[in-house]
């Protein structure tokens, strides 16, 4: 479930003035990681990475994909 790459980028529904704030959602997924209702932003059948580093990223959203991040790696080094 802390897999970071299964994380998309999404979007609000309700646009707020002109800044879309990018959130982490799951793939056709409606809830944002940090709870908001967004929509996922879907390219055919390709679902947008979410990118933690962008300047509209959600704060929240980035803070848990970080911890994921952390989490996924100190699995990968210890195994199963
Ligand atoms: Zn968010």
């Amino acid at each position: 479930m802390s897999d970071t790459a299964f994380w998309g980028c999404g979007v609000e529904s309700v646009r707020r003035d002109s800044v879309l704030v990018q959130h982490a959602v799951r793939t056709h997924g409606t809830t944002a990681w940090c709870g908001a209702s967004v929509q996922p932003v879907m390219i055919g059948n390709w679902h947008l990475p979410f990118v933690p580093t962008g300047s509209a990223s959600c704060q929240e959203c980035t803070e848990r994909w970080e911890q994921a991040a952390k989490t996924s790696r100190k699995t990968a080094v210890k195994g199963p």
